[in-house]
Order: structure tokens, then C-alpha cells, then sequence
């Protein structure tokens, strides 16, 4: 079943969402890797969606890519980010895979004769999965974060497994995280436990009995609240611990919870001997996030601003390369939209303040014509250029129209008639009817041209990046592209198509079709994001601008 030692934390939430379940939940694996363990991470999605690959960011946030392509939570990002966990597709499981998996195993006859109901065929495939992954690996702890609030209809399931397994496994291989809210009465000033209450009240009724109370809150637990809490809750006073709001960088909270007490009650309760928590690549990170020497303002021009989620990893991206440039990052978010139909597409003074610009991955027509008005605006004046993906594809047309002359260029995916197609799908793509799940997705090989910016920022030939995309860059025009000064810095060995293209005389114009942000780490920037930063700052202390 599963590896003899493997220990399982199940984290669920209560009162409502948003508490920084994901984050609390890649904290906690950061700091047992910090006592010598190594951990799995585990998000189970209550919804009936196979994978969030075929929801809106304005509905889910960022979907998050892994090394082998699965289209995942954006808390699967978290995890990477903060922990050395390698996460694949069984690290994210969702109800719609549960069912299928179920649905097709009843229609292949693997239940003849039995009725298939959710106890035991649903939790079973549930606890497997669980279980695939401690076996995986000789892993000491695999965290499991269910998806939702305690009280949703569609996480019953789910917890009734976790359930089962605290049954199968017993008390000591298994502790049961329960992160609640305690609000404040604004007025009055006054923290409420009453909420929680109800919350624990729930999870008992399912019969998981939580071990730690994990608060969220914006001042400490005094002790007189902690010993309210214990004793309507029914968890020790030393298992409730404060999640204070952090309001400088969630790259806080690792710490913070540490110094409560948090990951020393976790080994107690395993019955694992207490050790110094050490973590030192995370504390220079945490060093260089404090001392800044300068400030940098980056746009991101994309269509999905008004979401914080939905460019997670961008934003991370960013803020790390910011701190391996000591440097403070100030994001402009940009509405490609507006672009268009407020500032009828002259940008001018929409960039006056900013060092550089990112434009971001994302899919159908709306706001395009921004984006590639904004990169005129950035090739043209020597503002560095960051374009990700679609951003990319975008930097690719303008080039085409008005350094190629290809006049009326574009990509496929927005005008299947243009004249000149500079992006276009592949025929293997063409004949692709379903939507979910089949793009070009997960790591493949770039190969890195000598004498390009890529190249060097990178300092190594070949490199292995992560994709999320249908439409590519058109081989047929790259010589003519070559000709007028945008180099293709990055190509795939095997399928010859294009990764990286940059332009040859501009200070810094560097773009991807795979998604470099999702490999991007606080104690592992990526190389591409320092670049653009440093490239920002150098422009800003006037080394750039006025290449053209
Ligand atoms: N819509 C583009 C494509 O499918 C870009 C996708 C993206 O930016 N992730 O190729």
C-alpha cells in the first residue's frame, strides 16, 4: 500500500477561503525540509473539472504547469517554489479525475455485479492516490491540502477519506491541520473564536478530530483566547497557534510560523525528536528581500490585471529576480484592454514611469492589438521587453509589420484569413478537436544559440523549460526575420520549432514561448528574470534607453 514510514498531514480549511491554505501548506514543507525530511505535496480540488486547464484565470487564478506537463492549482506553484518536492500530475487530483478514473473501471466491468457508490469506490481511488504518491519516493511526510471549506458539499468525500486512512494508519502516521479564521470586530476590536467553533464542530461531525488549529489572524493569540479556543475545540493550547496577516511578503510566513511553534508541535506529535530548523538559502533570500538598494517599476500588460492570481508565478518570477538584484519591485499592472479602447492605442504616457515591461502568456483575441502596440513602444524606444508565451507571439507580429513589412501579420489564433500567418498552429494541432489537456504542455529541450542574450544569461547550451500553448512561430518566415535583426536564440532539437527570439540591437528585448516563471524559485531566480530586472535597472540609471 504505502512505504512503511511515510507520515501524512492533512490540511484542512475552515470558515472561509483565501486564508493561505496553499502557502501555510508549502511552509510547512519548507520547514521540515529545514529539519532534515524529505516531503511530497499533495492538492486535492473538490471540483468536477478534470484539471483547471480548461477554466478562466478570472475563475481559478494562474494554472499552474509541472515538469511533466500537468496543468495544475496554482498552489502546486507554492509547493515548487518554497520546498525541493518534484511535483508530476499525482500531485494534483481533482474529483473530475476521481470520477473518471471510477466511471471508466465500471464501464471496462471491474465492478460486475457491485453497485459503485461514493463509500468505498470514490474515497478508495481517493486514498490510492494519496498512497501513490508516499510510494513514490522514500518520502518522511506527504502534506495533503483539500481544496475548498469544511462545510462544502463537494469536499465530503474527500474528508471522509482522509478519515479513513487517520483509521487505517493510526494517530501516529497521520495529524490532522485545521486552518480557521479568527476575525476581528473592527469597531469593537474584539477577535471572535465563535466562527471557528463552528468550524471544528463540523469537522468533528465527519470525524476528523484536528490536532492543530492553525489561526489566521491579524495580532497574536493571547493566551486567555488560546485557552478559549482549546476548550471549545478540543485541541491543546499549545496546538493553537497564530497565522498572523503578513502584509510585506508571504516569503514571511515560513518564519513566522516557526518562530509559534508551528513545525516543532508537528514532529512532536509524530513523536520525532526536536532539531535546530535550518534553512540557509532561505534566510539570504530573506536577507536580500531586506536590504534593497533600489527600486524597479515593471509593467505587466495583459488582460486578466484585476486578478491577483492570475499571473501568481509572474509576479513571484519577478520579485525574485528583484531581490538577486537587491532591488525592490513596484508592478504597474496594465489592462491591454484599456489600451485599446481608453488610450485608443497610443501608449506613450502610459510607460513614462516604468523600467520595463512584461507582457504575459494568455489566449483568444481580447486586448491583443494593446500588447502589440505595446511592444512598438518598447522595441522603438529601448525599454527592456519581457514576452512570455502569447507576449511573445504578440513581439513576433509587431516585429513581422513593421520591421518586415508583412503588413496585416498575425497569428492565426486571432485572424485565420491574415496574408501573413507569422504564428500558426502546427498540423499536429490542427487536427485536434478536444480542448482539455491538449496543448503543448510540460518540459521540453531548448537549445540556446551562441552570442544571444538567452545563452548567456542562462551560462549553459541547452536548457529544459515548461509549455502551455497551441500556436507557434511560423518556420517559414525565419530567415526573413533574421535578416531584419530578430534572432531565434532557442530552438528545439528534435521538432526544429522556435523557443527564445530576441532583437539583435535593442538593450534588451528577450522572448520566450515556453513559461519560464514556473521554474523561478526565491532560492533559485531564474536566470532570464535577473536579466530582465538588471536589464530595468540599468535602463533606469539611463544605460538603456534610445537604442533606436
Ligand atoms: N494563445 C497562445 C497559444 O495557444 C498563447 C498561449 C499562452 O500564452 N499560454 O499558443
Amino acid at each position: 500500500m504505502n512505504t512503511k514510514h511515510t507520515r501524512f498531514i492533512f490540511v484542512t480549511g475552515g470558515v472561509c477561503s483565501s486564508l493561505g491554505k496553499g502557502i501555510s501548506t508549502a511552509s510547512l514543507g519548507l520547514l521540515l525540509e529545514g529539519h532534515g525530511y524529505r516531503v511530497s505535496l499533495i492538492k486535492m480540488d473538490p471540483y468536477i473539472n478534470i484539471d483547471p486547464g480548461t477554466m478562466s484565470p478570472f475563475q481559478h487564478g494562474e494554472v499552474y504547469v509541472t515538469e511533466d506537463g500537468a496543468e495544475t492549482d496554482l498552489d502546486l506553484g507554492y509547493y515548487e517554489r518554497m520546498t525541493n518536492a518534484r511535483l508530476t500530475r499525482k500531485n494534483s487530483v481533482s474529483t473530475g479525475q476521481i470520477y473518471h478514473a471510477v466511471i471508466e473501471r465500471e464501464r471496462r466491468g471491474d465492478y460486475l455485479g457491485k453497485t459503485v457508490q461514493v463509500i468505498p469506490h470514490i474515497t478508495n481511488e481517493i486514498k490510492k492516490r494519496i498512497y501513490d504518491v508516499a510510494t513514490d519516493d522514500d518520502l518522511d511526510f506527504v502534506l495533503v491540502e483539500i481544496g475548498g471549506t469544511v462545510g462544502d458539499i463537494e469536499s465530503i468525500p474527500f474528508l471522509e477519506a482522509i478519515r479513513q486512512i487517520r483509521h487505517d494508519l493510526g494517530v501516529a502516521r497521520v495529524l490532522n491541520v485545521h486552518l480557521t479564521l479568527i476575525p476581528t470586530i473592527t469597531v469593537a476590536g474584539e477577535q471572535k473564536t465563535k466562527p471557528t467553533q463552528h468550524s471544528v464542530k463540523e469537522l468533528m461531525e465527519l470525524g476528523i478530530i484536528p490536532d492543530i488549529l492553525l489561526c489566521r489572524t491579524n495580532r497574536p493569540l493571547s493566551a486567555d483566547m488560546k485557552s478559549k479556543i482549546s476548550l471549545f475545540c478540543n485541541v491543546s493550547e499549545r496546538h493553537v497557534i497564530s497565522a498572523v496577516d503578513i502584509a510585506s511578503s508571504i516569503y514571511e510566513i515560513p518564519r513566522m510560523l516557526h518562530e509559534n511553534g508551528y513545525d516543532a508541535i508537528v514532529l512532536e506529535h509524530f513523536g520525532l525528536a526536536p532539531t535546530e530548523l535550518s534553512i540557509p538559502a532561505w534566510d539570504s533570500f530573506m536577507d536580500a528581500l531586506h536590504d534593497p538598494q533600489v527600486t524597479v517599476r515593471i509593467a505587466v500588460v495583459g488582460k486578466y490585471i484585476s486578478l491577483q492570481d492570475s499571473y501568481r508565478s509572474i509576479y513571484e518570477a519577478l520579485g525574485h529576480g528583484a531581490v538577486a538584484n537587491r532591488a525592490t519591485l513596484e508592478i504597474v499592472r496594465i489592462d491591454s484592454e484599456d489600451i485599446e479602447k481608453k488610450h485608443k492605442l497610443n501608449v506613450k504616457g502610459l510607460f513614462q514611469k516604468v523600467d520595463g515591461i512584461l507582457i504575459p502568456g494568455g489566449f483568444g483575441n481580447r486586448g491583443i492589438e494593446g500588447k502589440i502596440a505595446t511592444v512598438a513602444y518598447a522595441r522603438k524606444n529601448g525599454i527592456p521587453l519581457f514576452g512570455i508565451c502569447l507576449g511573445m507571439q504578440c513581439t513576433v507580429i509587431e516585429f513581422a509589420r513593421n520591421a518586415c513589412g508583412l503588413e496585416g501579420a498575425n497569428s492565426s489564433e486571432f485572424d485565420p484569413a491574415t496574408e501573413h500567418p507569422v504564428i500558426s498552429l502546427l498540423e499536429e494541432q490542427e487536427m485536434i478537436e478536444t480542448k482539455g489537456g491538449t496543448m503543448r504542455l510540460g518540459a521540453y529541450q531548448c537549445d540556446l544559440r551562441e552570442g544571444t542574450k538567452a545563452r548567456a544569461l542562462y551560462g549553459r547550451e541547452s536548457v529544459m523549460e515548461r509549455h502551455r500553448h497551441r500556436f507557434e512561430f511560423t518556420m517559414r518566415y525565419r530567415e526573413l526575420f533574421e535578416e531584419n535583426g530578430m534572432q531565434c536564440s532557442g530552438i528545439n532539437p528534435k521538432s526544429n520549432l522556435v523557443e527564445v527570439v530576441e532583437v539583435r540591437d535593442h538593450f534588451w528585448l528577450v522572448c520566450t514561448q515556453y513559461h519560464p516563471e514556473f521554474k523561478s524559485k526565491p532560492t533559485a531566480p531564474h536566470p532570464l528574470f535577473v536579466g530582465f530586472i538588471k536589464a530595468a535597472i540599468d535602463s533606469q540609471k539611463g544605460k538603456g534607453a534610445g537604442s533606436e
